[in-house]
Formats: structure tokens, C-alpha cells, sequence
């Protein structure tokens, strides 16, 4: 903006009047309008972008791709609404003390007028309202998170001798064990009272996510449309469309794409509904599970480039990198 436009009205303020002609009032107008509503937008596509990274409506998050996308389209939105009075909806007037150019604001012609209310609300109200909604869903969240966490903080000591149980699933078994001193769901297929290779072990955070995500699966498997997201470190939840299966699987990126690998399970119905019920009791067994803060909700990835750099929610950069 400083190079743009700055530098005009102090040499205008030297010769006490706008010294550019009408074609530099143009200019300066047109420069700081698309880099004042430029940045307007900016502001409430980061507000938008950390309440998806935080909140993650219906499990949606943001790529790099999105983001490069939206910075894109802020300035293309600003570019379209300072072009305007240039090609001659409003226009760019003297104002002020006469040094510095702008929208003609006080014309009361009907056109002026419309281009001024269209601006106000469309680069102003509107940004404005998702920033406060985002800011909102933000504060709520974390609220709510806070809370939740104090309550069962509360509970945890009495019920760690509850630890090691098994829960029979048909065919599959769900056990909590410790793997590597850490604690882990491991979801698996059992035959003959003998655990296969069948399966996956989902860490704490993993499990949290998954069950996060199961009211967006379950949506999917009504509506018979696919679905599809990141329980962390490549492991993922998905259902084909018009599939009745749910697969939890870890995936890995050999080269341009993530594609399945053979770790993991494709739960048929049944045992799909037994999971879902086994949910409370996996999280009566492991109190630990809510002392486990999701990755998205800690502070170093409360913008995208904290995500971006973590492991869990990044693998396949992080690896490459
Ligand atoms: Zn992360």
C-alpha cells in the first residue's frame, strides 16, 4: 500500500492540492480499495481457516491446495470491487482536504449509492459476521472442551485397574493393551482364540478421532455417499459409496498418492454396530482417553502452518521433507 498509493498524497500535501490528475486519483482509489478489501478478506479467511483447523465442521479440513485457493480468491475479490467505479459504477473522487482519492461516498446519485451499500455490505458486513462467527465457534469449542476434561480428570484415578479387558466383537476383538509403553486400541480379527494379521492398533488420539468422526460415517452410510477423513499419521476412516463397509485402514503416500495399505479392517455392519456400542465402554476403560488432547485442538496448530508441520495431521509432507 505504501508503494502504491502513500507516496502521492505526501507529495500532493507539499503542493497543498492533488497535483496527479484525474488518471492518478484513479489509480491511487482503484490501489487502495483492492488492497483495503484485499485485506478485509484476508482477516476473515484466517478467522474461517482456524475455526475449521479447531472446530472442524463435519470433519472438513483444509489442504494446502484450499488455502492457496482462498488467498487467490481474496484478492480477486478485492481486484473485481476496486475495478468497479473504473469502469464506471461510482467512481473515484477527490475527498477529504483534497490530497488523496476514494469512492465517491457523498454522491447521491442512485448509482453511487447502490455501489455503496453493495460494498459495505458485501467487503465489510459480510466479512465481518464470519470472522465473528468463526471467532465464536472458536471460543465455544474450547469451552466445551475445557469442561469436559475437568469433569473426567476428576474420575480418572479410581478406574485404572479396569485396563487390560478384551471385548469380543463376532469375530473381531477389541482390546486395550499397551504397545511400546504407549496405550493403544487395537482393533483386530481373531480365529480360533488366536489374534490374525488382520487389524489395526489406533492410538489414543487416533481412537478419539474415530470416534469423533462416527456421526459423520454413520450420515455417509444413510445417505450412501462416501466418506472419508484423517483419524492421524495416514490411518483413515472411509466407506466406499454405496458401500455398506467401513474401513479403518492405515494408508501410506509411495509416491503422488496415499493409497491403502493391507493394515487394517473393513467392518461389516454387524460389526460395525458392535463397535459403536463397545465406544462407552472403551471409554470407561481408558479414563486416560480424556486427558488425550486432539492434535488440532493444541496451540502450535492453531494456524496452518503448525499443522502443516505435524506428523499426525501431515504425515505424508513430513516425511517427504
Ligand atoms: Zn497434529
Amino acid at each position: 500500500m505504501c508503494v502504491c498509493g502513500n507516496w502521492m498524497i505526501v507529495l500532493s500535501a507539499f503542493f497543498r492540492r492533488w497535483i496527479f490528475g484525474h488518471s492518478g486519483c484513479v489509480y491511487y482509489g482503484f490501489s487502495t480499495t483492492m488492497f483495503g478489501i484485499t485485506q478485509i478478506f484476508l482477516l476473515s479467511a484466517i478467522a474461517f481457516d482456524r475455526f475449521v483447523i479447531i472446530v472442524r465442521p463435519r470433519g472438513f479440513s483444509f489442504s494446502k491446495t484450499t488455502a492457496k485457493i482462498a488467498v487467490l480468491l481474496c484478492y480477486i475479490t478485492g481486484f473485481g470491487w476496486a475495478l468497479l467505479p473504473v469502469l464506471g459504477w461510482s467512481s473515484y473522487q477527490l475527498e477529504g482536504i483534497g490530497i488523496r482519492c476514494a469512492i465517491s461516498w457523498k454522491s447521491n446519485t442512485r448509482g453511487d449509492l447502490a455501489f455503496s451499500m453493495s460494498i459495505l455490505v458485501c467487503g465489510w458486513v459480510f466479512p465481518l459476521a464470519l470472522i465473528l462467527y468463526s471467532y465464536g465457534g472458536i471460543f465455544c469449542k474450547l469451552r466445551q472442551e475445557r469442561i469436559r476434561t475437568k469433569t473426567i480428570n476428576s474420575n480418572l484415578r479410581s478406574r485404572r485397574e479396569r485396563r487390560d479387558r478384551r471385548m469380543a466383537v463376532t469375530v473381531l476383538l477389541m482390546i486395550v493393551k499397551e504397545w511400546k509403553g504407549e496405550l493403544r486400541v487395537d482393533l483386530r480379527e481373531w480365529e480360533n482364540g488366536q489374534p490374525t494379521k488382520k487389524g489395526i492398533s489406533l492410538t489414543l488420539m487416533r481412537w478419539k478421532n474415530l470416534v469423533d468422526a462416527i456421526e459423520y460415517v454413520d450420515q455417509g452410510l444413510r445417505n450412501n455417499d462416501g466418506y472419508k477423513t484423517h483419524l492421524g499419521g495416514n490411518v483413515y476412516i472411509c466407506i466406499g459409496e454405496g458401500s455398506v463397509c467401513v474401513d479403518i485402514r492405515q494408508f501410506w503416500k509411495p509416491e503422488n498418492e496415499v493409497v491403502p495399505t493391507k493394515k487394517g479392517l473393513c467392518l461389516r455392519p454387524g460389526e460395525y454396530q458392535r463397535l459403536k456400542e463397545l465406544i462407552p465402554e472403551v471409554g470407561r476403560t481408558l479414563p486416560e482417553l480424556d486427558g488425550v488432547v486432539p492434535c488440532y485442538l493444541q496451540s502450535d496448530h492453531m494456524n496452518q502452518l503448525g499443522a502443516l508441520k505435524c506428523s499426525e495431521c501431515n504425515p505424508c509432507d513430513f516425511h517427504n521433507h
